[in-house]
């Protein structure tokens, strides 16, 4: 999936949580919203042609080196240990430094696994068993921007758009 259907992804995710936690404070949600939509575009960090590629140029070109598009960045197993690995930052330090990285943290995942649940939606699927399997799951057969693709964009976002209007 692109960047926009993406990025409609982790503001889904991000609404989740914060009707689920009942996160009301609107510097909270700013912050819980901003992890979430970074963190449905984090994945794509191992393909040097994508959004946040394009942001942190450096940090894309190790991962992409490292790793190829798809593979083990795009698996639950890298999102724990991004989780574990936040979590632990902010223990340490983070939280010292500014409350809000516990909100910024408590989106980026739920943002990460959006976009994980997208790309399920595209042909080439991605390894949800990884490292047991290297099997790849795909429920729908969409093409990146494709026009079924921006079916899905526009669906995502007119319900984004109803949720929005009864949370705000
Ligand atoms: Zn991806």
């Amino acid at each position: 999936m692109n960047y926009v259907t993406h990025s409609f992804g982790g503001v889904a995710a991000g609404l989740a949580v914060i009707a689920a936690a009942s996160v009301t404070d609107p510097v909270q949600q700013t912050a819980l919203m901003t992890g979430a939509v970074l963190g449905s575009l984090f994945p794509d960090i191992d393909h040097r042609k994508s959004w946040i590629a394009h942001k942190a140029p450096i940090a894309a070109n190790i991962m992409a080196g490292l790793f190829k598009h798809r593979g083990a960045i795009h698996t639950p197993v890298f999102v724990l240990i991004v989780g574990a690995a936040l979590g632990l930052l902010n223990w340490g330090w983070l939280r010292e430094f500014n409350y809000l990285a516990a909100y910024f943290i408590q989106g980026f995942i739920p943002g990460m696994i959006s976009h994980l649940i997208l790309d399920t939606l595209n042909v080439q699927g991605i390894m949800w068993l990884w490292p047991i399997s290297d099997k790849r799951f795909h429920i729908l057969r969409i093409r990146t921007n494709s026009a079924m693709e921006a079916v899905v964009c526009m669906v995502l976002g007119a319900c984004l758009y109803g949720q929005y209007t009864k949370i705000f």
